[in-house]
């Protein structure tokens, strides 16, 4: 077996929310690669980049703050409140984000190679809706209850509840995704609770 194949590889996704960051960061203190499909996702719509330009012929130039970043949220608002803008933003974003994603796997797995902990983890919301799962040994799904997370959103994003609830329906239900998980981490309650259990997934791992 070469020192690549050894490396496994773990798609961690939960919901909005529901704290995927929170356990990516447990996972990298304990040695994996991880890799943030959040991170990525902003990357692709830098100033200069083609997805923004894109972006701007299809939205208008309203999407952009006076600086000529693109405005997250503005447009957050517009394709949350309408599926078919929202298949618009996904046809335009998808393939940029897809081939950064793989060119950061691929470094990931160097690196891994190299490491006594050879782990790469992916963060990503979207491992399910995006069909992903064959690319992974195995699916982490980070739950939380609906009323925790939805606290949480409102907190984190200072969201109206209205807002929050509209972006937390416009994803797969999480109980649906913890069903087709092959681990779950409940992180519903305290940060020593979620650690138990990654620590517990890690031994096993
Ligand atoms: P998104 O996918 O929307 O970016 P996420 O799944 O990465 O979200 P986090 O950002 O990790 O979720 O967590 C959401 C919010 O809940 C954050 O403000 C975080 O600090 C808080 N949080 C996460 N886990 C816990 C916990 N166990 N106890 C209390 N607060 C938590």
């Amino acid at each position: 077996m070469n020192a690549l194949s050894r490396i496994k590889m773990i798609g961690l996704t939960g919901g909005i929310a529901s704290g995927q960051t929170t356990v990516a960061q447990l996972l990298a203190a304990k040695g994996a690669q991880v890799i943030h499909g959040d991170v990525i996702a902003r990357q692709v719509v830098e100033p200069g980049s083609v997805v923004l330009d894109q972006l701007v012929q299809a939205f208008g130039a309203r999407i952009l703050t006076a600086d000529n970043r693109l405005d997250r949220s503005y447009l957050g608002q517009l394709v949350f409140a309408d599926p078919a803008l929202k298949r618009k933003l996904d046809q335009l974003i998808r393939p940029a984000l897809r081939a950064e994603l793989c060119n950061q796997i691929q470094i990931a797995r160097w690196r891994a190679c190299g490491s006594q902990t050879p782990v790469v983890v992916v963060d990503a919301a979207l491992i399910f809706e995006w069909h992903s799962r064959q690319f992974f040994d195995r699916i982490v799904v980070v739950y939380t209850t609906d009323e925790v997370r939805l606290n949480r959103l409102m907190a984190r994003d200072q969201l109206s509840q209205p807002a929050a609830l509209q972006r937390i329906s416009a994803q797969l239900p999480l109980s649906v995704k913890a069903d087709l998980a092959d681990d779950v981490i409940d992180n519903s309650n305290g940060l020593e609770l979620t650690q138990q259990q990654v620590d517990y997934f890690w031994r096993r791992l």
